[in-house]
């Protein structure tokens, strides 16, 4: 794939998502390295909202989800999803969001072990997860027990008394990758359940949820997925368990026949009970268009052209930059998507990289963070942050009382 030039430096010899990238809306000149906190927008979702808006939702009113089949959404993005995340057909639905998608399947998997009592996570995990579980275990009582260890402990903590090992497969700050299968396995020999959140890894890293054993799973749409801001989550349910599974949370859009109007609750089949309410069927009609730009797209493709910009990031920022650390792992096969560094001077370096068209984001206390996501960032993209970030560091750009302030969403 690459030539070495006389000094050195690897070059590709052709930007090989070229027909990716076409298919995305992103403004004139920004490099957009943010697209692991929220994906661009893409041709495809800018004219089928706009279709649904007008011809749908204007034209068919309340028939829209007979006729315009908006009810069949959460399963017809879901199948989408589940390609993508080695997931058989029909065992993928999109409703509600991460969080209150991993309330319901964390709810079921601990009806499924009641003699457990563990929840076992890791501190690398995304907050939300850990309150969710936090909240759901002191509801229950009885002797439920969040135990929250070091990453690298994990393995060693999973004993007989966890009922589900609870983690985020790809780190939200380093982008260090749990061994989902090795992880799993040995949650099964403990004869706990495995819950995955793939946030960081849907779209991002080839991921096999059928081969690794996993139970559950729940996952962001709005990050490598693009499915656009606060779009609709992800859930998965192993086939195997689809009949046992019970979440705490139900609704009717999960009910086996909603417009029966039964007084009481009976499951759908599969993965459809884990639907609540009404679907957000503007935000569905955005996230499935967005979803088509991945047919054809190999994600072993993608993985392998995300390492190599990846390590010329760190490479660049790190001949140029000495001040700047990698949060990160070096091994690339331990790292998602995205690279982190750890600077002092994070939140105001990040403002000004902004301000300069180089969009990345902070993670406190002290991380600046960049996502790789090759279906339309190349290797032009990469050197220009680089360099762009060396002006800020090496002429101490960041030292301006504008960048200071630190706004709402960081
Ligand atoms: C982004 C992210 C979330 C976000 O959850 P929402 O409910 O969509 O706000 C959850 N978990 C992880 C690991 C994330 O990275």
């Amino acid at each position: 794939m690459s030539d070495v030039t006389s000094h050195g430096a690897a070059v590709p010899r052709a930007e090989p998502f070229s027909a990716t990238r076409a298919l995305f809306d992103l403004p004139a000149d920004t490099v957009y390295l943010n697209g692991n906190s929220l994906g661009p927008l893409t041709h495809a979702a800018r004219q089928r909202v706009a279709e649904v808006v007008a011809s749908e939702w204007g034209q068919h009113l309340i028939g829209g989800w007979n006729e315009c089949g908006w009810i069949d959404l959460p399963r017809q993005a879901g199948d989408r999803i589940a390609a993508l995340v080695g997931a058989p057909e029909g065992s993928v639905a999109v409703c509600d969001s991460t969080s209150v998608n991993l309330f319901k399947v964390l709810s079921a998997a601990l009806r499924m072990r009641p003699e457990h009592r563990v929840v076992l996570s890791d501190a690398g995990n995304f907050p939300t997860d850990l309150y969710v579980a936090q909240e759901l275990l002191a509801g229950l009582g009885d002797g439920y027990e969040l135990r929250v260890v070091a990453p690298e402990e994990v393995a060693d903590a999973i004993d007989e008394r966890v009922a589900a090992l609870m983690l985020t497969e790809v780190d939200y700050r380093t982008a260090r990758v749990h061994d989902m299968g090795d992880l799993t396995r040995r949650a099964h020999e403990a004869g706990a359940l495995a819950v995955w959140d793939l946030a960081h890894s849907a779209g991002a890293i080839p991921v096999d949820l059928a081969g690794s054993g996993a139970d559950f799973a729940v996952g962001c749409s709005y990050k490598y997925l693009n499915g656009g801001p606060g779009a609709p989550a992800f859930v998965y349910v192993r086939p195997e368990h689809a009949e046992e599974t019970r979440s705490a949370l139900a609704g009717w859009m999960g009910h086996e026949a909603p417009f029966a109007f039964d007084l009481d609750y009976r499951p759908a089949p599969g993965v459809q009970r884990m639907l609540v309410g009404t679907p957000p069927v503007l935000a569905m009609a955005a996230l499935d268009a967005a979803l088509a730009v991945w047919e054809g797209v190999d994600l072993a493709e993608v993985r392998a052209r995300s390492i190599e910009l990846s390590e010329t990031f760190i490479a660049e920022v790190e001949a140029r930059c000495p001040g700047l650390e990698l949060a990160s792992p070096r091994d690339a096969a331990a790292r998602g998507s995205h690279v982190s560094f750890r600077f002092e001077h994070g939140y105001a370096a990040m403002q000004a990289l902004i301000e300069r068209g180089v969009i990345g984001d902070f993670r406190a206390p002290d991380l600046m963070r960049f996502g790789f996501a090759p279906l339309y960032i190349g290797r032009d993209d990469v050197l220009r942050a680089a360099e762009v970030l060396e002006r800020i560091v090496c002429e101490r750009l960041w030292d301006d009382p504008r960048y200071a302030d630190r706004k709402k969403v960081t």
